[in-house]
């Protein structure tokens, strides 16, 4: 596969939108990078006794319009210029669902899977350690990503309340959102971003009348966010025909029960060994025939030969970055639509909004309640992103950017430059 550098393919996109939107020079120019990119060193003694060095990152993109906001990835490939990415991303995502936050991004450079439960729990409390007060509930909220989950942030709270001053102790849970909800979880969280964007599929699949029921889906990833979206989809009737993961991929011409997959996953920690499905390659998983293809695993997946090789007539972005942007014009080259990561994935920092709100005002909603607001927040973001690609003649993803652009002009505007 083609080199891919994701930081740069992220600024690409920033020039491209900034072209659209008449972004001020100025403007552009404080987007182009971060404010803080912040990296740490810190020990933790493993189970048999050895102490193992870890290096971990977290990038403060930019807080214009709030705290910086932004998830936590345990993964072997965790780069400084990925996690910049990833942070300029949540600065978008933030302002173009007009949430009060900004962007940033963090991990930690390790295999999560080679290490057991109390191994885990010391990298977590270590690493909130380091960070220190470089994290807070008014100034940069950790949450989960890749490789982390509800368990994870549970061990981030409560090293952060512990560390942080006897008084303020209990009024410090904000300081993490996708929290278990026996810890202060939002109802909805945990599939919030498979949701969100199955209310993109069905907008999308509503204005170019192709009905849902009785459609076939291919899921890359089959964690948090490809197995809600596998779930999600069978309650619309769409079946998932083909699935894979850092473990392999599965085909099943009859649809997966995503229950049972999921449960595989959850007790397993991967796709491989699942009965109910063929093993194929990478090769012939992008070439199942299905109509719907959501990438949920990592960046960089789609690019010029999957392009070609997808026989889908929608690419729904789970996961950030999936696509390359070769890989991109091939695919609306052929016709072929993307719903793009910055929109279409927004739903999980959505209502980490709201557990924040929730934790503030000590208040707990139902699940109703979560699925409403979000529903229509991502409705809004989407038909704003359409129009925005119609009015100026971009792709949704530039569109997605421009949008978000505008949003944060408008500040810089107003408030200009300190001092
Ligand atoms: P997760 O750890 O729960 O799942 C990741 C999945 O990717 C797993 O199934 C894993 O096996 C698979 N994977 C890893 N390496 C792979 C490889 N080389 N090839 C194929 N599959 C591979 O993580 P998640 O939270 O579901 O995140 C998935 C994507 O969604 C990421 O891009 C993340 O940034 C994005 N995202 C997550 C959230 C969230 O709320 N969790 C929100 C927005 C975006």
């Amino acid at each position: 596969m083609a080199e891919f550098e994701f930081f740069k393919v992220i600024q690409g996109y920033l020039d491209q939108a900034a072209k659209a939107c008449d972004l001020p020079k100025h403007v552009a120019l404080i987007l182009s990078q971060p404010k803080n990119e912040i990296i740490v060193h810190f020990p933790v003694r493993m189970d048999n006794g050895e102490v193992r060095l870890f290096k971990g990152y977290r990038i403060q993109h930019n807080n214009m319009l709030g705290p910086f906001k932004g998830g936590i990835r345990y993964h072997e490939n965790v780069t400084l210029d990925d996690t910049k990415a990833l942070a300029a991303m949540m600065t978008w995502k933030c302002a173009l669902m007009d949430i009060p936050f900004g962007g940033g991004k963090g991990g930690v450079k390790f295999n999560p899977r080679e290490l057991s439960s109390g191994e885990l729990m010391r990298v977590t409390r270590r690493f909130t350690h380091a960070l220190g007060a470089n994290i807070g509930p008014e100034y940069d909220i950790p949450a989960p990503d890749v490789g982390t989950n509800g368990q994870i942030m549970a061990w981030m709270m409560d090293t952060y309340m512990n560390t942080v001053g006897h008084v303020e102790k209990n009024a410090q849970k904000r300081v993490v959102t996708g929290k278990s909800i026996a810890v202060g979880g939002s109802n909805g969280r945990e599939k919030a971003t498979a949701q969100g964007l199955i209310h993109c599929v069905t907008e999308w699949a509503r204005e170019k009348s192709f009905p849902l029921e009785g459609k076939t889906a291919i899921i890359q990833g089959f964690g948090n966010v490809g197995g809600h979206t596998g779930l999600l989809l069978s309650k619309l009737g769409v079946s998932t025909i083909a699935v894979g993961d850092h473990s392999g991929y599965l085909y099943n011409p009859e649809g997966f029960n995503p229950h049972k997959l999921m449960d595989h996953v959850k007790r397993t920690g991967a796709i491989a060994g699942y009965e109910g499905g063929q093993p194929v390659t990478r090769e012939e998983f992008f070439a199942v025939k299905a109509d719907l293809f959501a990438p949920c695993a990592l960046e960089n997946q789609v690019g010029v030969d999957e392009a070609k090789m997808l026989q889908v007539r929608l690419v729904a972005e789970g996961a950030n970055g999936p696509t390359t942007p070769d890989g991109e014009n091939i695919l609306l080259q052929r016709g072929i639509d993307i719903l793009p990561d910055v929109l279409a994935n927004a739903g999980g920092v959505t209502v980490s909004y709201y557990e924040w709100i929730q934790n503030k005002r000590s208040e707990t909603w139902e699940l109703e309640e979560v699925d409403a607001r979000l529903e229509t927040a991502m409705k809004r973001a989407y038909h704003r992103t359409r129009n925005f690609a119609r009015e100026h003649g971009t792709s949704m993803r530039v569109a997605a950017y421009g949008l978000a652009l505008q949003k944060l002009s408008a500040n810089y505007k107003e408030r200009d430059i300190f001092p």
